[in-house]
């Protein structure tokens, strides 16, 4: 009762989440939408964000791991999930005794998931997950006709229910690169090569976001959007297609005052007060999630306006010069690090600061950051 609002948070507006999903189903047409919240939804929360986003229209979920998809089911989630990257040891009883959909990549993971079948008496829902380029997960054309005879034979048996066949682009995020033409082709092949062999999928999925937003030919019957449902452009040079960031990552000011003319400020001394200034000091530094590259590099926004970090960021704060205050800043204020609203600095700032992509700068609030959510049903 009473505590006062975390020093460091970020705060994950559900409205958001809800409005960019509404936005992929339009543009996904007759296909239907899975949202990826792998990796506890980008950071932004895998349980809140997924519930949302069904609730707005979206039909299943995707996920890495077995352990996150199993804690999505125990979260109340009732929705298909599938999850994609395990090794053949993880615990796939686990994910048959809750109806998780497995994807498997080779003989040895899907002897392991018909295993699983066996143990628990119940029939596994498999999906293929089949490599047409990007050369990371996924059977390749020389191992696929030995996973298809499994396959069959566990189909068969009635050992496992063949749900779907799915692939992932290289270079989505080029919309018009031809290597999508390529998966694209390739993806086709594999797909009527299971058919040869007697087995037809249920479904067949191949778009992440930026191929959901782009190239309408990839949608086959299902996209897989994940940056998007954050409300992040993939593509952000083409457009944001209407899409609102959901996130904003905040920290509350806990001192203001005067630093004299020729004082240096944080450690080094890297920045030395020109004339007489005021500074704000904010809690948040790279044990947060504000990577110390980004030191004397980013502005921080403060009641609507912008103002400069200055001096490295330390493990724990790092500071900003208010010049003279003219908008009285002062203690218990909010301070924007990122955010979505009108004004805020946006994730891809830090992210062309810093080399990576907004992927990367969403995934960094971490430590003492509280995450809260806003909006929806929250
Ligand atoms: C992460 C991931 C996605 C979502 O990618 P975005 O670029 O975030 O839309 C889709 N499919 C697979 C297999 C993934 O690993």
């Amino acid at each position: 009762m009473n505590s006062p609002e975390p020093q460091v948070e970020t705060l994950v507006d559900l409205d958001a989440i809800a409005h960019n999903v509404r936005i992929l189903i339009r543009h996904a047409g007759e296909a239907a939408v899975m949202v990826v919240v792998k990796a506890d939804g980008y950071n932004h929360g895998a349980a809140e964000v997924a519930k949302a986003a069904l609730a707005a229209g979206a039909r299943e979920i995707g996920v890495t791991t077995v352990a996150e998809a199993v804690a999505l089911r125990q979260a109340g989630i009732t929705a298909p999930i599938l999850c994609w990257l395990n090794t053949s040891d993880v615990d796939y009883a686990n994910a048959v005794a809750h109806d998780i959909e497995i994807a498997v990549s080779s003989v040895a993971h899907l002897e392991a998931v018909a295993a699983a079948a066996r143990a628990t008496g119940r029939t596994a829902i498999v999906t293929l997950k089949v490599d047409t380029g990007l050369n990371r997960n996924g059977a390749s054309p020389t191992e696929y006709p030995q996973v298809l005879d499994l396959l069959k034979q566990l189909v068969e048996a009635g050992t496992v229910r063949f749900r779907a066949i799915f692939s992932h682009l290289a270079l989505a995020d080029e919309p018009q690169h031809p290597a999508n033409d390529m998966q694209r082709a390739r993806f086709l092949e594999y797909v009527a090569t299971a058919k040869e062999y007697g087995l037809e999928p249920e479904l067949v999925h191949l778009a992440n976001s930026a191929a959901a937003l782009t190239r309408p030919d990839l949608a086959f019957d299902m996209v897989r959007p994940g940056i998007a449902v954050y409300g992040l452009s993939p593509v952000p040079e083409i457009s944001d297609f209407g899409l609102r960031p959901a996130m904003t990552f905040r920290a509350r000011v806990v001192l203001v005052k005067r630093v004299a003319a020729g004082e240096g400020v944080s450690y080094g001394h890297e920045w030395v007060a020109e004339r007489d200034t005021t500074v704000a000091l904010v809690p948040a530094g790279y044990a947060d999630g504000v990577l110390r590259p980004l030191s004397g590099r980013i502005d921080i926004g403060l009641r609507g306006k912008r103002y400069p970090n200055v001096g490295r960021v330390c493990m724990d704060q790092l500071v900003v010069d208010l010049g003279e205050n003219p908008d009285d800043i002062r203690e218990g204020d909010h301070a924007v690090l990122f955010g979505g609203n009108e004004g805020d600095p946006h994730p891809q700032e830090w992210a062309d600061l810093l080399g990576t992509i907004h992927y990367e700068v969403v995934c960094s609030p971490h430590g003492r950051t509280v995450r809260t959510h806003i909006g929806g049903a929250a």
